[in-house]
């Protein structure tokens, strides 16, 4: 399939669980992620109406940014290790994987203004998933206050791979009622606005139960170099 049809049955997805729950196709982010594919398969994404792509990878968000550049918002979504912060800053706009402090300080030092962040957070609690426990999540956030350069966007979470429906519901409600808990606190570094969470098997969940940003990859661009 081409990037474009794919696209276009995704925005109709989109349509249909913003109907289902009441809200705005407006204020779902289509966040492609290229991780799988070559720059050529980015570039169709962008030509196709694409603006916003997630990379996993410093390798991978380096290549494609050098030829893609500022026609795209760039995401990184990966785990990311402190050393490579200083080679991130600058080429991604947002990242969605902060879940420590030391994280966080190198993030702070490295930024030249405030950087865009998602909290991550593991609320399946699966030993294979990064991030903040979610009892640890708000505690967490309040303690960014004294990096400058940190600014929290907002929460992402990936769930589990399974297929219940009802599982992923209630992991997708516990990130959206730890939003809610974040933004209670009114702090001025993290107004926490957006939830990052959805990715191909499960957007359509995810949105049904709040989510502003969806990260797919294979649904979208394919989940091979070929782009198949
Ligand atoms: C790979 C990846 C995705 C996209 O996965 P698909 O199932 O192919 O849509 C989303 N988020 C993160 C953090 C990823 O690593």
């Amino acid at each position: 399939m081409d990037v474009a049809a794919n696209l276009e049955e995704i925005r109709q997805n989109i349509r249909q669980a913003c109907a289902n729950s009441g809200r705005d196709p407006q204020d779902i982010t289509i966040i492609a992620v290229t991780k799988y594919v070559t720059t050529e398969r980015a570039k169709e994404a962008i030509n196709a109406g694409v603006t916003n792509l997630g990379e996993n990878r410093l390798e991978g968000l380096l290549d494609k940014h050098e030829y893609i550049q500022d026609h795209a918002t760039w995401h990184f979504i990966g785990t990311l290790q402190s050393r490579k912060v200083k080679d991130v800053i600058g080429k991604a706009d947002v990242i969605h994987s902060l879940d420590r402090k030391s994280l966080a300080k190198e993030i702070n030092k490295r930024s030249s203004g405030p950087a865009e962040c998602f909290v991550q957070v593991n609320v399946s609690g699966e030993d294979s998933k990064h991030g903040i426990s979610p009892d640890e999540t708000v505690s967490f956030i309040r303690e960014l206050k004294q990096y400058n350069n940190i600014r929290v966007a907002g929460l992402m979470t990936m769930a589990p791979h399974i297929k219940d429906e009802d599982q992923l519901r209630t992991v997708f409600r516990k990130l959206a009622s730890l939003r809610e808990m974040v933004q209670a606190e009114q702090l001025p570094h993290a107004p926490c606005s957006y939830l990052s969470m959805g990715m191909s098997n499960d957007y359509k969940i995810a949105i049904e139960e709040g989510a502003t940003h969806i990260r797919i990859g294979s649904a979208l661009v394919g989940s091979q170099e070929t782009g198949g």
